[in-house]
């Protein structure tokens, strides 16, 4: 492809479980962009309050222990690795308990603002996809390209359910919708930064594709603004 992508910026917003990291990677490594996922910034950020015995609902707790969270955010063979307090989070943030977290501490104005200089500075850096849910919104409100990537609470339940079934956990999709619902709840009624489409978003409901016709279709709305930023230029 003779389009050159790798000055874009990229917001891809929306709800947990629509497979916006797996859309958001692909794409990214195709467009020759580096991927951030800032979600895995919440999770450690709860992450640290779940070790460190400080109840998902003690808010004074949280806001106390921040300046403590020591996290720093590593680029290693292209690909995003979080630290806190100088060693790996790895799988320990994609925990049940570790996603509760993450949705708790992420209503908290204050843990948001600690996040907010790291997020920006990568921003500026350009040559990004970030996924989150208030990139396009509040972190990137002049990105180049805003997706707010999304399916219904059904399908992301069925999915996650075959996902966690296949790994021989013991759940259940009624469980699980649920848990989505409450989450989706919490994310879009929050004061600061709820989960929302920007007003100049594209909304993409993935409900029916493949990842593969997703990835192609990102690929495609990435095209026409290098495309079109290139005309400007
Ligand atoms: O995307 P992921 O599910 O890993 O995000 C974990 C949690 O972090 C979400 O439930 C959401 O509450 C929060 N989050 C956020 N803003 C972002 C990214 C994630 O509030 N930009």
């Amino acid at each position: 492809m003779n389009i050159d992508m790798t000055g874009l910026t990229v917001a891809i917003d929306g709800p947990s479980g629509a497979g916006k990291s797996t859309v958001a990677k692909k794409a990214a490594a195709v467009a020759g962009l580096v991927y951030v996922d800032t979600g895995a910034l919440y999770r450690t950020v709860g992450l640290y309050m779940l070790e460190h015995g400080i109840g998902d609902e003690d808010e004074e707790g949280i806001v106390a222990a921040l300046p403590r969270v020591d996290i720093r955010l590593a680029f290693e063979n292209g690909v995003q690795q979080v630290y806190l307090c100088g060693e790996a989070v790895g799988d320990r943030i994609r925990t049940e308990d570790a996603s509760r977290y993450a949705s708790a501490v992420s209503k908290l104005p204050p843990v948001r603002d600690f996040l907010l200089d790291m997020q920006r500075k990568l921003a500026e850096a350009g040559g990004v996809v970030m996924d989150g849910r208030d990139i396009g919104t509040v972190i990137m409100p002049d990105a180049d390209v805003k997706i707010f990537y999304t399916a219904t609470a059904e399908t992301r339940a069925e999915r996650r359910f075959r996902e966690q079934r296949e790994r021989g956990m013991d759940v259940t999709y009624e469980d699980i919708l649920a848990s989505i619902v409450a989450r989706d709840k919490q994310d879009s009624e929050r004061e600061t930064a709820p989960l929302k489409p920007a007003e100049d978003a594209i909304v993409f409901y993935n409900d029916p594709y493949p990842i593969d016709a997703c990835v192609c279709w990102v690929l495609g709305v990435l095209t026409r603004a290098a495309w079109e930023k290139a005309r400007k230029q």
